[in-house]
């Protein structure tokens, strides 16, 4: 007798199958899993992407971060004098304790409310430049929305 049982075949076959969809199930649940990662914003404080401090937080209405440059801020505190709604408060780099001059930094009240902190300064219509963001002579913060 030539060939193989069909019952065996198709056993072998279903087996494959059941080996495919588990590696296509991994491979998806795998890539899932990135691409969470990558669309995670940073916390607040975060390194990320070179020294990018950022500041906020991500809800259903968008990404409300405000950035900081670390290695452009000389810790010259004209953001603090230029916000209306003191969101800047200059002090010492938490994330690099052998740093020696002072950072800007977003103070801790105002981190998980930034839209309507910031609200006043970004009207729907004809926005003006940022008080902030043209304060800044090192060009060292940048606002995520
Ligand atoms: S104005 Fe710019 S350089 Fe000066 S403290 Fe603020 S972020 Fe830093
Ligand atoms: S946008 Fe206005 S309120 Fe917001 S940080 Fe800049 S100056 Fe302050």
């Amino acid at each position: 007798m030539t060939g193989s049982t069909p019952g065996i075949c198709g056993g072998v076959r279903d087996d494959n199958l059941r080996w495919w969809e588990s590696l296509l199930g991994a491979r998806e649940g795998a890539e899932q899993t990135l691409s969470t990662l990558r669309n995670k914003p940073p916390e607040a404080a975060e390194l990320g992407g070179g020294m990018l401090a950022n500041y906020g937080y991500k809800n259903g209405s968008g990404d409300f971060f405000i950035a900081i440059d670390t290695d452009k801020c000389d810790g010259c505190g004209d953001c603090v004098s230029a916000c209306p709604h003191d969101v800047f408060v200059v002090g010492e780099d938490l994330n690099d304790p052998l740093r020696d001059e002072p950072v800007a930094m977003v103070g801790e009240e105002h981190r998980k409310k930034l839209k309507y902190t910031c609200a006043p300064c970004k009207p729907d219509r004809n926005r003006p430049p940022l008080l902030c963001v043209q304060a800044c002579k090192a060009l060292a913060i940048s606002h995520s929305w």
